[in-house]
């Protein structure tokens, strides 16, 4: 069994005005994330959109350092990009439809992530979003320390960084074992 993984791909982490944007580079993957993503959720298979939801008084965030305030809970930054969102609206009352809030880069931190995975019998993870060399990479790691066969869609993630994101493919690839489609 399979699950779609949809990390990150917001507003803020997408649009020319987002706080924290890949761009261009971001925006080229809608068509491809988006069809993808359909394409799982048509099929009734597993889709989860692991968001990003910061709170700036989260104080201890290590975050707070690094990057401006990016997906604040009840922003409009935080909104999923382009036709992405309607596809999660038309969809989220789906069983097979599942949003996490997630605090960290990977999916997995602090989340229910695996459990709701190995209740379904799911043993490949497909990732989509943004970006490659952060979110995407950090929840792919996870997903290999837990057991997980890795797809990436080479097409469907982006990152601001584009050394980042090659080097991450390479990463998938060489050392995580992963498929890259
Ligand atoms: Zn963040």
């Amino acid at each position: 069994m399979k699950a779609l993984l949809s990390i990150d791909y917001t507003n803020d982490f997408v649009a020319a005005e987002g706080s924290l944007t890949t761009g261009v580079a971001g925006q080229v993957i809608e068509k491809d994330l988006v069809r993808l993503t359909k394409e799982f959720i048509d099929a009734g298979e597993f889709v989860v959109f692991a968001i990003d939801g910061h709170d700036s008084k989260d104080q201890y965030h290590p975050e707070q350092k690094l990057f401006p305030p990016h997906n604040l809970v009840g922003s409009q930054g935080r909104e999923l990009y382009g036709s992405l969102a309607a596809v999660y609206e038309k969809n989220q009352s789906k069983s097979t439809v599942y949003w996490i809030d997630k605090r960290h880069y990977s999916a997995f931190s602090g989340t229910d992530l695996d459990i709701r995975l190995r209740e379904r019998g799911i043993t490949e993870v497909h990732l989509t979003g943004v970006c490659t060399d952060i979110c995407v990479l950090h929840t792919a790691v996870d997903a290999y320390n837990l057991g997980y066969q890795i797809v990436i869609h080479e097409k469907a993630v982006a990152s601001f960084d584009q050394t980042g994101h090659d080097w991450a493919l390479k990463h998938f690839k060489q050392s995580l074992g992963a498929t890259l489609l």
